[in-house]
């Protein structure tokens, strides 16, 4: 091992930011941490630093008092405190692992000054797409952005392996969520506890409630047309209650490749950190012979209304896909806060998408102004 690689990871007391935190304590000769971000969990944060010793830290929500002991770092605080680590931090990668929109500009950032993103946040693919691959634009052996969605590293390894081949389908597995033998009549009643009981991962809340909703593949079909230069049409949804089978890519010889693992996030993470190389990261090894019938099924688009939604914010162009993620933000948001029922997030946003209509996208004042404005007419819709 000659150069340890360095590495700033955006929003790193969350669920995707803690498990890149671990597979780094795991190979200490191989990764340096130069920044990190919090947003609101303070103390979790001084630990991280007092921890992994980092040049800058962040904190986005508030102003704090440094101690003594954690003077060493730079420190940041405020809403631009993202994107200033992100174009300041001296690292060759930077994670962007916070959730929601916020990812954006940091992602924005990170390429200005010319480093490779990993990235988790799907939410900045999202709402802007196409601004996102245009600062991405780098040759296939040094990569300028390298997914860690697990669905998206799993199509990613298999293209990879397809020598240029152009792929003709996209398959993106879903676990269903906790709701997928529900009735619609039962959804209705649906309670937070009942949408933070994911079968499968272990994720932070907002995600959580998407793989709930199906907004988290909704989102990721999305995510996929940018990655992939996929049409909407070569982009489809199997249920796969396991988990196992990641994702797979269809060739036009009738040949599907697929990348399975045990359900953990820190072996994408960890492919996205040391690529081109493979690393030990703590995920289990699969044995087939252990994890009993593997089972797929079409999702249904009547009880889970958020795929139909991403298939018509692709082909409506424009900023639709920015309003869908905006709207939906807010409505897990007012989910969370018990404001509205679990089947009124789909419509919350499918009102949002209908009401504002055609916005453009080509700037990123325009995904700005879309966001804020899907933001405003969501919370007009939900009662207060
Ligand atoms: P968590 O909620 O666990 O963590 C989010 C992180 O972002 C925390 O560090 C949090 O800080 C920070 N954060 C929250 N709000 C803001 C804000 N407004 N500004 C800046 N930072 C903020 O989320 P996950 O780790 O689960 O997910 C992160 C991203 O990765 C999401 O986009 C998700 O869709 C994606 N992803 C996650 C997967 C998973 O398994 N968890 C799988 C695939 C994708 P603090 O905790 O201090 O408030
Ligand atoms: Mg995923």
């Amino acid at each position: 091992m000659t150069m340890k690689r360095r590495i700033a990871i955006l929003g790193s007391t969350g669920s995707i930011g803690t498990q890149a935190l671990d597979i780094i304590s795991q190979h200490p000769d191989r990764f340096e941490v130069t920044a990190l971000s919090a947003h609101s969990q303070t103390e979790a944060l001084f630990e991280q630093v007092r921890r992994h010793r980092p040049k800058l830290a962040a904190l986005t929500s508030k102003e704090v008092q440094i101690p003594d002991d954690l003077r060493f770092c730079d420190w940041y605080f405020g809403e631009n405190a993202l994107t200033d680590i992100a174009s300041l931090a001296p690292c060759e990668d930077v994670l962007v692992s916070v959730v929601g929109m916020v990812g954006l500009r940091s992602v924005l950032a990170a390429r200005k000054a010319s480093k490779r993103v990993l990235l988790a946040n799907k939410e900045a693919l999202v709402a802007g797409g196409q601004l996102v691959m245009d600062a991405c634009k780098a040759p296939a052996e040094d990569p300028a952005l390298i997914p860690v969605d697990s669905e998206h590293s799993a199509i990613y390894q298999a293209l990879l392996s397809a020598n240029g081949n152009p792929f003709e389908r996209i398959i993106l597995t879903a676990s269903g969520g906790p709701f997928r033998t529900w009735t619609l009549e039962e959804m209705k009643t649906a309670r937070l506890s009942d949408a933070l009981k994911h079968p499968n991962w272990e994720m932070g809340q907002k995600i959580t409630i998407d793989s709930a909703t199906m907004f988290n593949k909704a989102l990721e079909i999305i995510e996929a047309k940018w990655l992939f230069d996929a049409k909407p049409q070569q982009i489809e949804v199997l249920v796969h209650p396991q988990s196992i089978i990641h994702s797979l890519v269809g060739f036009k010889d009738g040949a599907l490749l697929a990348q399975l693992g045990m359900p953990d996030m820190r072996s994408p993470i960890a492919f996205a950190m040391a690529f081109p190389e493979r690393i030990s990261n703590g995920t289990p090894s699969l044995r087939l012979e252990l994890s009993g019938n593997l089972s797929f099924e079409a999702p249904d688009l009547v009880r889970f209304p958020a795929i139909r939604l991403a298939y018509e914010s692709l082909n409506a162009t424009g900023a639709a896909c920015c309003i869908l993620n905006a709207a939906n933000e807010i409505a897990v948001e007012a989910f969370i806060q018990g404001k509205i029922g679990f089947l009124d997030i789909a419509l919350t946003v499918e009102q949002v998408l209908h009401d504002i209509g055609y916005l453009s996208a080509d700037s990123l004042d325009d995904i700005l102004y879309a966001d804020d404005r899907a933001r405003t007419i969501a919370r007009g819709i939900i009662p207060t």
